[in-house]
C-alpha cells in the first residue's frame, strides 16, 4: 500500500518538476490510502459532529504521517475552526486543558482525542492571547486563525498534513508529502526562530528522526547544537513528559545517541553527562537500560518511568555517593544525601513527579540492601514491593560491567530455590562481613525479695 502511495506522490511531484517544494497540494480520496476503517472510532465521532455542526474538521499530525508511512498511529489529533468553548459545548465527555496552549480533550473510555483550534499569526500583542519572552519563546499561543495559518505554525512539514472529513481528501500546505517521500524531517519556516519560539522542537526533531528513521534536513539540523541551551528555558514539568516520550518511542538507544551528538542530553541530565566522562561503566548502565526499554516496547510489555529514570540518573548518583563515602559518610546516609542533592539539581531541568521519584529512590536503596542477605533478611527483601525492579536494576548494573560480586546470580538462584536450598544458600554466606560478633548481654539478676 505504501509503495503504491509513494509512487503516486513521485508522479505528482515529477509533474511539478522545476518548482520548489509544493506550496499547496490536495490529494483526493482516490489518490491516498487512508480509509475511515483505520481511523479511531472516537476520532471519527468528533470529526463528524464538528462537521455536522457547521465547523471545519480535520485529522492532523502524527496520525496522518504514520498512516501514510504504513505505521500504527499513537494517537489521533483533530484540528478545527471551532473555538475550545464551542468544542466543549458539543461534547459532554470533554474538558478544556492548558493555559499556554489551550486545547480540548474529548474522552472515549481510556482514549483521549485532542481537539485543537486553528492557530494564527498574532496581529496585535494582546497578552491575554499571545505572549512571547524577550528571547522569542512563545509563552502563550491562543490566537485563532485559518487552516493555512495553522499549518505554518506546526513544527515539521510531515506533521502538517490534514485529512478533511468533508471529502476525505488530504491537504498539504508545507510540502510535507514530498518530505515524507524523501524521508526528510524539515522544520517549517526559519529554523532558528522556530527553535527560539519553542525549544522543545529540538527534542521533537530527535524523537521523530529516531522513531521514523528519517534524515534531519540540514538547515533544520544545523542550529540545534548551537542553541541546545535554549532548552534550559523550558518549564521543567513540561520536559518530564517530553523526555518520557523520547525514551518510550521504541528507539530509545538511537534517540540517546542523537541527544548526546546534538548536545541536548547534557541540558536534560547534566550530572549523568559529567559522570560519563570519568565512569564509562555508568554510560553502559544507561545504554543497557535503554536497550531493554526498546526490547520491552517491541514485545508490548510495560515500561515503568521510575525504572527508566533510575537508570538515567544513576551515573550522577554514583558520583556524588562516591565523593561522600570518600569523605567518610557511611553507605546508607551517603545514598540518602546523594539522592537528595541529585534530585535538587535535577529539578531545575526536569520535574520528576513524586509518584515516580519515590519508587525510583526505592530501586536505588535496594542496590544497597540486596547484598545484605543474612539471617531472615533475604526472605524479607524478596517480599518488598519493589524487589523485582531492584533485582532487574541489579542485573542491569552487572550486564553493564559493574562489579557486583555475583550478587545477581545469587538472587536469581534464591528466587528459584526451594526452602531447604534457600536456607543452605544463606548459611553458606557465613557471618556478615564487618559485623562484630554480638556480645551476649549478661542476665541481670532478679531482684531478690528478701
Ligand atoms: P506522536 O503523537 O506520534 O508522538 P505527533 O506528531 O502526533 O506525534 P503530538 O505531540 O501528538 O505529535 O502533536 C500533534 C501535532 O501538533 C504535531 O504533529 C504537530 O503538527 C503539532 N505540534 C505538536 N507539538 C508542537 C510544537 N512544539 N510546535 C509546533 N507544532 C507542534
Ligand atoms: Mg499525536
Amino acid at each position: 500500500m505504501l509503495k503504491g502511495f509513494t509512487r503516486f506522490i513521485s508522479d505528482k511531484l515529477s509533474r511539478k518538476a522545476g518548482t520548489e517544494a509544493p506550496q499547496q497540494q490536495i490529494l483526493p480520496r482516490s489518490d491516498h490510502p487512508i480509509s475511515r476503517s483505520e481511523i479511531h472510532e472516537g476520532a471519527l465521532k468528533v470529526l463528524y459532529r464538528l462537521h455536522k455542526s457547521g465547523y471545519e474538521a480535520y485529522l492532523v499530525g502524527g496520525c496522518i504521517r504514520d498512516r501514510l508511512l504504513g505505521k500504527k498511529p499513537k494517537d489521533f489529533d483533530v484540528a478545527t475552526n471551532a473555538t475550545p468553548e464551542e468544542v466543549r459545548h458539543l461534547f459532554r465527555n470533554s474538558r478544556i486543558i492548558g493555559r499556554r496552549f489551550r486545547i480540548v480533550h474529548v474522552r472515549f473510555g481510556r482514549d483521549i482525542i485532542e481537539v485543537t483550534t486553528f492557530r494564527g499569526q498574532a496581529k496585535t500583542e494582546n497578552p491575554a492571547h499571545h505572549k512571547q519572552s524577550d528571547e522569542g519563546m512563545l509563552l502563550r499561543d491562543n490566537v485563532w486563525g485559518s487552516i493555512e495559518e495553522d499549518a505554518l505554525r506546526r513544527d515539521f512539514t510531515i506533521n502538517a498534513l490534514y485529512y478533511n472529513i468533508a471529502d476525505f481528501s488530504i491537504y498539504d500546505f508545507a510540502g510535507g508529502l514530498k518530505d515524507l517521500e524523501n524521508r526528510q524531517l524539515r522544520l517549517i519556516g526559519d529554523p532558528e526562530t522556530r527553535y527560539r519560539e519553542d525549544p522543545v522542537r529540538m527534542l521533537r526533531a530527535i524523537r521523530f528522526m529516531a522513531k521514523l528513521d528519517f534524515e534531519l534536513e540540514e538547515t533544520t539540523a544545523t542550529p540545534i547544537r548551537e542553541h541546545a541551551e535554549l532548552l534550559l528555558q523550558v518549564a521543567p514539568a513540561r520536559l518530564f513528559d517530553e523526555v518520557l516520550k523520547l525514551f518510550l518511542s521504541g528507539q530509545a538507544l538511537t534517540t540517546f545517541h542523537w541527544l548526546r551528538e546534538f548536545h541536548l542530553f547534557e541540558m536534560l541530565f547534566p550530572a549523568s553527562h559529567e559522570a560519563f566522562k570519568t565512569n564509562p561503566t555508568s554510560l553502559q548502565v544507561v545504554e543497557r537500560a535503554l536497550e531493554n526499554t526498546d526490547k520491552r516496547i517491541g514485545d508490548e510489555r510495560p515500561v515503568t518511568p521510575a525504572f527508566l529514570y533510575a537508570a538515567l540518573l544513576w551515573p550522577g548518583l554514583l558520583q556524588i555517593r562516591e565523593d561522600l563515602e570518600k569523605r567518610g559518610t557511611p553507605p546508607f546516609p551517603a545514598m540518602q544525601q546523594a539522592g537528595n542533592r541529585l534530585l535538587q539539581r535535577q529539578s531545575q531541568h526536569i520535574t520528576i513527579p513524586k509518584r515516580f521519584a519515590f519508587p525510583m529512590r526505592e530501586i536505588w536503596d535496594l542496590q544497597l540492601k540486596l547484598p545484605k542477605r543474612h539471617g531472615k533478611q533475604a526472605w524479607h527483601l524478596i517480599q518488598e514491593p519493589r524487589f523485582r525492579a531492584g533485582y532487574d536494576f541489579l542485573l542491569l548494573r552487572e550486564a553493564a560491567g559493574e562489579n557486583t560480586q555475583g550478587l545477581a546470580a545469587w538472587w536469581t538462584d534464591f528466587q528459584e530455590a526451594d526452602e531447604a536450598t534457600r536456607q543452605e544458600m544463606v548459611s553458606k554466606l557465613g557471618k556478615p562481613k564487618g559485623k562484630k560478633p554480638r556480645r551476649r548481654r549478661s542476665r541481670s539478676k532478679k531482684p531478690s525479695n528478701t
